[in-house]
């Protein structure tokens, strides 16, 4: 008799360890790490699904303590060695507990998942032809018997036009069987084939050092339109030829068709694609063909980076820099990290891809940990897009009150004349309540924290929200003492109802949050854009990526300065990053491309470089403002979030936890707030936050994460506590 170690399914904390069951001897020859087991559980002995974590011999178990384990789910693991390992990394990296960490690498609900019934039309039958059968049935069965295949219940009825109770009554008598069969649910559509594009010599000089270079990590910082996506299928393809699995990462499916189109193109059936917006069966029937060993090549969002591939050869992440690569949920995993680990557990080679890497990534080139491979030109020698910056600040001084400047308002003219197309861009996120001087450009910062102050319309005050710093607001610029201190609140359908009002004979759509919420309505925008069904493109940051119209030929950017005054560290990055992504959206046919970028502050350095498209300007400048001010990189940031509909349990259990942390806090920790976060209240629940900004470990975070549970439980029980460690937003 042996002793397995058991993770038992439940959401409970407490009962986030290991529990001991004895295997039975008759069922020990079956058993192996890795397998879902039920188990008897707590007084009741209600049977709870388990998955066995280890297996031991039994000297160190007082066996008349334990139980036995009741039987067995599957006859084989359903997590690999390998699976059990990443486990251990989720759990250590992101504080999470078996039953979240396995939720997210094994499909949900997979033993409700079964494969469809399928009817046989045997030739047996004929034997037994005319004896068994009345006149009416004689003549089905002359059709059917004609006609062998295997068929679903309804395709059967349709295509011999019978009821189903003449199928039942051939089953009975043993002329068609049934049985079931795993049919797969996926994307069965031909798409247009993509032949392969012999490599220029750029390219092909990164695929060689890839494939020759001892390191393991890579980071292709290539421009918009340099042939990223050709050189990951050329490495794609030779992982291949040595029999090797690959992954390819893409931060969102509905927003990349082209890639996907390109993939499956090139690759066919033998390609698994991988998405959140898959139902439960097509996700099962995915995951299947992978733990089956019948692909071996994946494309998908985040979550394909836990697919059960075993001879994994090449992870490519491409965008790396996209916040959608980080989780929001538990376990709040990062695909980068998880990919790097899966790397090194097959000794596997990590690509990143990039016009404009984040500062993570950039900083472990600098460090040495990644080699940088660098395209500087688009392929075809198509020239890289001219920008022009038009600073706000002169429009008003000569009298233009309005969302466009007079240069953007004559080229829109001047392409709408000429039948080319135009995308305007705006990131109204709908927070944008940053105050500033639209004569000067100054903008109201937190003189510890650096971060823009949010107005507060209720209290007609000005909030950091990192330290909770409150000002009151100001009437009057400190810096030109002019009277315009304006709150900023434009959005896309001002834009667009501007747009009616100029050019009342130009065609306009919009994309953006509210545009696309019906599912399919993403992919219907896109294609009547394609088809030149309009003439502009009015959108916020879904404008922004991989989209590759040849007729664009004018990106204008209405105000670059939404993104740069957010009350958040990575203000400056996301700017930076979205200012060259739309502007790669522009000139990317024969006809060349222009953007005209719109700003208050033109002297930025982020709005600098990106005009220039200098990507090594705005990190050098950036990573400095990241040490000095102690943000990370250089540090970790772990963001407290206390919510509840009671809005002073919320405050309290805010104070409390943050009494708490500076009582504990030994070691002088850089303990921010408590505060309200920037977005107070989502769907009736009130939000604090408190943040922790320092060089602190895991075991840090994981005492924090039990102390704060602890006062929770206590007292709080309408609370929801959550902790993230380096999130992406802190709104
Ligand atoms: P990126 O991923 O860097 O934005 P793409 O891979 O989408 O760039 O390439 C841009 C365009 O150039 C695509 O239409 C692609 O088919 C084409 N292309 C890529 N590599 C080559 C090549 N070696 N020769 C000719 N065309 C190429
Ligand atoms: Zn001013
Ligand atoms: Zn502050």
């Amino acid at each position: 008799m042996k002793v397995a170690n058991i993770a038992v399914s439940s959401n409970a904390d407490a009962l986030d360890k290991l529990f001991s069951y004895i295997i039975n001897d008759d069922i020990e020859a079956n058993i192996n790490i890795g397998q879902r087991v039920l188990v008897p559980f707590g007084k009741t002995n209600k049977l709870l699904t388990g998955y066995i974590i280890s297996i031991e011999e039994p000297f160190n178990y007082d066996m008349n303590k334990l139980k036995y384990i009741h039987s067995t789910i599957e006859e084989f693991p359903i997590l690999s060695y390998f699976d059990l390992l990443l486990i251990d990394f989720l759990r250590d990296s992101y504080f999470c507990t078996y039953t979240e960490a396995i939720s997210i690498i094994i499909p949900k609900d997979l033993k409700d998942v079964k494969g469809n019934k399928i009817i046989n039309v045997l030739n047996t039958g004929k034997e037994l032809e005319g004896k068994y059968l009345k006149e009416i049935y004689q003549n089905i069965w002359n059709l059917i018997k004609h006609n062998p295949n295997e068929y679903t219940k309804n395709s059967f009825s349709k295509t011999f036009n019978i009821s189903s109770s003449s199928i039942n009554t051939l089953l009975k008598k043993g002329f068609i069987i049934e049985a079931p069969k795993v049919v797969y649910r996926y994307d069965n559509k031909e798409y247009n084939k993509y032949d392969i594009i012999n490599l220029n010599s750029d390219q092909k000089n990164v695929f060689d050092k890839i494939m020759s270079s001892e390191k393991k990590k890579f980071l292709i910082r290539g421009v918009t339109g340099s042939g990223k996506t050709e050189i990951y299928m050329h490495l794609v393809g030779e992982m291949l030829e040595c029999g090797k699995d690959s992954i390819i990462l893409v931060p969102e499916i509905a927003l990349t068709p082209q890639m996907i189109e390109r993939f499956k193109g090139r690759f066919g059936s033998s390609i698994a694609v991988f998405h959140s917006k898959l139902s439960q069966g097509e996700r099962f029937d995915q995951w299947q063909r992978v733990k089956r060993g019948e692909v071996k090549i994946a494309i998908g969002t985040r979550s394909a980076a836990l697919l059960p591939f075993n001879n994994i050869g090449m992870i490519i992440i491409d965008e790396e820099h996209e916040p959608s690569y980080k989780s929001d949920f538990d376990p709040k995993y990062k695909a980068h990290e998880v990919c790097e680990f899966r790397c090194s557990l097959f000794n596997a080679k990590l690509v990143l891809g990039s016009a404009t890497p984040s500062l993570e990534t950039y900083l472990e080139v600098e460090k040495g940990e990644t080699e940088i491979l660098t395209l500087e030109k688009r392929v075809n020698d198509i020239p890289m897009p001219k920008v022009t910056v038009i600073d706000l600040r002169e429009e008003l001084r000569s009298g233009n009150r309005g969302i466009f400047s007079t240069l953007l308002k004559v080229k829109i003219a001047e392409r709408l004349k000429r039948k080319e197309q135009i995308i305007l861009f705006l990131n109204r996120r709908g927070f944008s309540t940053f105050v500033s001087c639209r004569s000067c450009g100054y903008v109201f910062k937190c003189s510890r924290c650096d971060i823009s102050l949010t107005y507060h319309f209720d209290a007609d005050n000005m909030k950091c929200h990192y330290c909770g710093e409150t000002t009151a607001a100001p009437k009057i610029c400190p810096k030109c003492s002019s009277k315009y201190v304006k709150y900023f609140g434009i959005g896309t359908q001002k834009v667009e109802e501007e747009i009616k009002r100029l050019f009342p004979g130009a065609k306009a759509i919009r994309m953006d949050f509210d545009t696309t919420r019906k599912s399919n309505s993403y992919e219907e925008i896109y294609s009547s854009f394609k088809n030149n069904e309009a003439d502009i493109l009015i959108g916020t940051q879904m404008v922004v990526k991989g989209l590759d119209f040849k007729n664009v030929t004018l990106v204008g950017v209405i105000a670059a300065d939404l993104t740069l005054n957010l009350p958040d560290y990575k203000s400056s990055e996301r700017t930076f990053q979205l200012i060259c992504q739309v502007a790669g959206r522009s000139g990317r046919g024969e006809k060349e491309g222009e953007v005209i970028v719109q700003t208050y502050c033109p002297d930025h350095f982020s709005i600098v470089s990106a005009v220039k498209n200098d990507y090594l300007n705005f990190y050098n400048n950036e990573i400095q403002i990241r040490k000095l001010m102690e943000y990370p990189p250089f540090t970790r940031l772990l963001l407290i979030n206390l919510s509840s509909k009671i809005e002073k349990d919320a405050m309290d259990s805010a104070k409390k936890i943050h009494a708490m942390l500076k009582d504990e806090n030994i070691l002088g920790y850089n303990i921010l707030g408590p505060s309200p976060c920037p977005l107070y209240k989502i769907k009736d629940n009130y939000r604090y936050q408190i943040m922790i900004k320092d060089y602190f470990d895991n075991d840090y975070i994981k005492q924090v994460k039990k102390n704060i549970y602890n006062i929770i439980k206590s007292k709080y029980f309408d609370v929801t506590a959550t902790i993230d460690l380096n999130p992406n937003s802190l709104l």
